[in-house]
């Protein structure tokens, strides 16, 4: 069938299809370790889900703005301001369905066809389909492990050209748990600054940091960085609210207007008793927050150590979010032939770092228990002993 052009463009989640052989394995009795998922296993803190009950009881029910709730939009820009040093207001903030709907619209919003939209790989699956749907065209960039996975400012001054539009800048970064230095972030919004390009930062791992790593967002580089930069964020990953579908972009006031135009034409408003949970989340105490932060790194400790023991394996300790990036280019075989035969043979699922533009990588989650990471993991260093 002849798909509009648009849809024919984008390329199937080799994520989904591995999740969805794991959990046909699992329905099936067998005993599956997972490292696929992207979410925390914790469940949503108490006084969060309180409030969206609450909200419910109080006929929070209806139709609200498609920007979003008045308070959750304040409390959003108080929060960038207070631990972003982003001077946004209210006008400056559309909430979304998850981080994922803010960077949809801001394609959409930005983005006109034949557009350049520069991303270092390895990336965050999503990014380039969604410069593909918005009709514009991804110029990948590939880091090497060299630089942590890190794009240089030589490297994307040397993507730029006259159709470059917007820079993707995600950081922590899934899938490889790295964190710009803040003079790395410097250097980079020296050069946005220099060629009036947009940036988009994807911030959603902020508050996922290990080792003293330190979370600078571009924006706050100085006046002329915060005037280029829009900040895309969510509730999912800090405060383990995958489900509750509530992010945010923040920009220019115009760009905001033109995002909620959008929005208002396609989901309307974020459910709106989910939106005064994620206001207690942002009001309430952030002790939850730390609570799940040193559990990843407990975890975290676990499986580099585990993974560092394996010969042919290779991976640089992660500094932020939940996630490890496994060179596997040694073993000779593809990310996907890899993850295939380790879930087939050994029933653990891994994602093929294919997905994330880099073919000779894996990613393991580590949000996870510890016993399913030292069981799984005992069961890949016996699967990589075997090839
Ligand atoms: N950005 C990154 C880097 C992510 O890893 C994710 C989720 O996996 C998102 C954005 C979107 O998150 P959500 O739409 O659940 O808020």
């Amino acid at each position: 069938m002849n798909w509009a052009t648009r849809v024919m463009r984008v390329t199937p989640s080799v994520t989904l299809a591995i999740d969805a052989k794991a959990k046909a394995m699992r329905a099936a009795g067998e005993d599956v370790c997972s490292f696929s998922a992207g979410e925390p296993d914790f469940d949503t803190p108490a006084h969060i889900r309180e409030a969206a009950k609450t909200a419910l009881d109080q006929g929070k029910t209806r139709y609200g703005p498609a920007a979003g709730e008045p308070a959750l939009r304040q409390a959003i820009a108080t929060k960038l301001n207070n631990d972003n040093h982003l001077p946004y207001r209210a006008e400056n903030i559309l909430v979304t369905n998850g981080g994922k709907q803010a960077l949809f619209n801001l394609m959409l919003a930005l983005i006109n066809p034949g557009d350049e939209v520069i991303i270092p790989a390895p990336y965050w699956v999503s990014y380039p389909e969604m410069v593909h749907l918005a009709s514009g065209t991804p110029v990948i960039v590939t880091t090497t492990a060299e630089t942590g996975y890190r794009i240089t400012p030589a490297q994307l001054e040397a993507a730029i050209t006259p159709k470059t539009r917007l820079f993707v800048l995600n950081s922590p970064s899934n899938p490889t748990g790295m964190v710009y230095t803040p003079e790395e972030i410097r250097d980079l919004a020296t050069v946005i600054v220099r060629h009036q390009l947009w940036v988009v930062s994807d911030e959603i791992y902020e508050k996922i940091l290990y080792d003293g790593a330190e979370h600078l967002s571009i924006g706050a580089v100085s006046e002329a960085a915060f005037e280029r930069t829009i900040v895309c964020s969510g509730f999912a990953k800090a405060y383990a609210m995958t489900g509750w579908r509530v992010g945010y972009l923040a920009g220019p006031a115009d760009l905001i207007k033109a995002t909620t135009k959008i929005q208002g034409h396609s989901t309307s408003n974020v459910c709106t008793f989910a939106q005064y949970g994620a206001l207690a989340a942002l009001e309430g105490s952030q002790a939850c927050v730390a609570e799940m932060v040193a559990a990843f790194r407990d975890r975290r400790a676990c499986m580099y150590e585990r993974i560092s023991e394996i010969p042919r394996l290779r991976c640089l300790k992660p500094q932020g979010a939940f996630y490890l990036f496994v060179d596997i280019s040694a073993t000779g075989l593809s990310s996907v032939e890899f993850c295939d035969r380790l879930l087939e043979e050994e029933k653990v699922a891994t994602i093929p770092g294919k997905a994330f533009g880099m073919d000779d990588h894996i990613r393991l989650s580590y949000a996870t228990d510890l016993a399913t990471i030292e069981k799984g993991l005992t069961r890949l260093a016996k699967f990589v002993e075997r090839l």
